[in-house]
């Protein structure tokens, strides 16, 4: 059985974990193509209007995905990744909105286990060994070495990341984004870049944002560089606990960011109609001012062009260069 996983969401987050359980299941794993602008533009057509830009692109990734003939769509209706707290309302209802289209659009079946451990922690755990053995026959044990195989993948992954490399560096063949040139490391800029890993790696929603912002000299800084855990004990640090996980993460990074001066400015990508994403804008905006660091924020959508992008960015890094030019002289 081929099953298919969407360039999309959060592939960029869980695919070694994904794919190697998958794998173990005895499946032949395949993802969709880089989103493209065929991708996107289908994902338009289908999905409602008012979805963020990277859910209308994950409608497209399911259709190319049919397109090359998979028995199955893997979208797993992630609630919950920790206690006490969610995921975006679109993961916990992918499921049914792809699924509410999926005969239009003669997409193959969906797979979607069920993960939420709001109410206990590491209850996926059971949920999926569940999914292996209802869905697929397996034997216990069995099911629970296909997960600790997807564990020590996943872990595998986060070491990648946490020792400075990038997810585009670490997934297959996802090596776009690339700078062509970068100015001498002496001459860089510490930029931490935000937002969710689906909306800042895709490299045709930001319009290969990273390679841009390399090639005019940021030194990027980005959240997944910092321990799980630190990012989530510093997201604390707001007046009111937030309720998804995601955005805590961006929260905690930009608090350590501020707090331990590990960056010279920030820019953050937020997509044009993400509830969360906007929320915590204003919580970013306030706290990059009261630590006097410089923020560009980015609104994501299908209309965004690449000019206005690569204006802007560039002022953004010229002014972060004078300040560096000047603290060099003065020092
Ligand atoms: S967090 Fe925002 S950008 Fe991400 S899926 Fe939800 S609404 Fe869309």
């Amino acid at each position: 059985m081929r099953v298919g996983i969407p360039r999309s969401l959060l592939y960029y987050k869980y695919l070694p974990f994904w794919k190697t359980f998958l794998v173990q299941l005895g499946l032949d794993v395949e993802t969709s193509p880089l989103t493209n602008k065929q991708i996107l533009s289908r994902g338009v057509e289908v999905a409602e209007n008012e979805l963020c830009v990277p859910v209308k692109a994950f409608y497209g990734h399911c259709m190319a995905l049919r397109d090359r003939g998979v028995d199955a769509i893997f979208v797993p209706r992630v609630v919950s990744v920790e206690e006490r707290a969610y995921t975006c309302p679109k993961f916990l209802g992918l499921p049914d909105m792809i699924g509410a289209v999926a005969g239009d659009l003669e997409l193959p079946p969906l797979l979607s286990p069920r993960l939420n451990q709001r109410e206990k922690p590491r209850e996926f755990k059971h949920q999926l060994i569940e999914f292996a053995r209802e869905r697929f026959g397996l034997g216990r044990a069995a099911a629970v070495a296909a997960l600790e195989n997807a564990r020590l993948a996943q872990k595998h992954y986060q070491q990648g990341l946490l020792s400075g490399r990038k997810p585009l560096d670490l997934l297959p063949t996802s090596r776009f984004n690339v700078p062509r040139r970068r100015p001498p490391r002496s001459q860089r800029r510490r930029i931490g870049l935000l937002g969710h890993p689906y909306n800042i790696y895709d490299g045709y929603l930001t319009q290969n944002l990273i390679a841009r912002l390399e090639e005019m000299g940021a030194e990027l800084v980005l959240p997944e560089m910092t321990d799980h855990r630190l990012l989530m004990q510093a997201a604390t640090d707001v007046p009111k606990q937030l309720y998804w996980s995601y955005e805590k993460e961006i929260m905690g990074a930009v608090n350590i960011w501020t707090e331990k001066k590990m960056v010279d400015g920030i820019v953050y990508v937020l997509a044009f109609a993400c509830g969360p994403d906007s929320l915590i804008q204003v919580l970013i905006e306030h706290r990059a001012r009261e630590h006097r660091v410089p923020l560009m924020s980015i609104t994501i959508d299908e209309h965004s062009g690449e000019a206005g992008l690569v204006t802007r960015i560039e002022a953004f890094t010229d002014m972060l260069m004078r300040q560096g030019r000047k603290k060099r002289t003065a020092a």
